[in-house]
């Protein structure tokens, strides 16, 4: 049985198993099989980048959950450390800290949400949410309704309607056009309750020539000219 490297600490190291047979990290020593390969480390002082195929033999702080050289974000040209997050889950008697991949500047606003801030288009920098959880819309800065891909400012209106809005309309293109079967033209808007109408202006405004059209014409708002 292996002792753990660090000074003072008189745990057994830790071992992980051997995909390959013949990796010559293996060892004959290993706490139980010559098909493992042993930390250098004890469980609370070996990184968790170990655990990983290429396998960091370097020393971690007990509190820490990875050795200081994998604590920075990875993101290119980021000298940020990964952020840091008390694990409540622990049942050490001291408090114990896990990270996520990214630091703070780069991980998703969301608090649990591990992804990278999607980047912004056009402009240099990044948005304050991950691509999961961005509004849809271009240099839309918002975090989506759940389970839309647009905010509240660029969903079309419509109760259940998950498309986008058309310029200049509160509705998507879709909904904004004169439900008069065959018109093309977009709806009325009412001036008073700034809601739109089931039908385009023209529509609305010659309404009494249409006097056959049927009921629901008939009891249906009618436009103010
Ligand atoms: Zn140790
Ligand atoms: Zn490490
Ligand atoms: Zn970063
Ligand atoms: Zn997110
Ligand atoms: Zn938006
Ligand atoms: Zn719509
Ligand atoms: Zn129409």
């Amino acid at each position: 049985m292996n002792q753990c490297a660090s000074p003072g600490c008189r745990q057994v190291v830790v071992a992980k198993r051997a995909q390959d047979p013949r990796d010559p990290r293996r060892s004959s020593y290993g706490p139980s099989s010559p098909y493992e390969i042993p930390s250098r480390f004890c469980e609370k002082h070996t990184c968790a980048y170990f655990w990983k195929a290429a396998g960091c033999t370097a020393k971690k702080a007990h509190h820490d959950s990875v050795c200081p050289m994998h604590t920075k974000c990875p993101i290119t040209g980021c000298n940020l450390g990964r952020l840091q997050v008390l694990d409540v889950d622990s049942e050490e008697t001291t408090p114990q800290y896990i990270r996520y991949e990214l630091c703070g500047e780069h991980k998703c606003s969301i608090p649990n949400c591990p992804e990278e801030k999607a980047q912004s288009e056009g402009r240099n920098g990044f948005l304050p949410f991950c691509k999961k959880h961005r509004c849809h819309y271009p240099l839309c800065d918002q975090k989506k309704l759940d389970g839309r891909p647009y905010c509240m400012k660029h969903k079309c209106k419509a109760e259940t309607c998950q498309m986008v809005m058309e310029d200049g309309f509160t509705l998507c293109a879709l909904h904004v056009v004169c439900e008069i079967p065959g018109c093309k033209t977009t709806k009325a808007l009412d001036k008073n309750s700034k809601d739109y109408l089931k039908w385009c202006a023209l529509r609305e405004s010659t309404l009494p020539m249409y006097g056959d059209a049927g009921q629901s014409i008939l009891t249906a708002p009618r436009y103010q000219v």
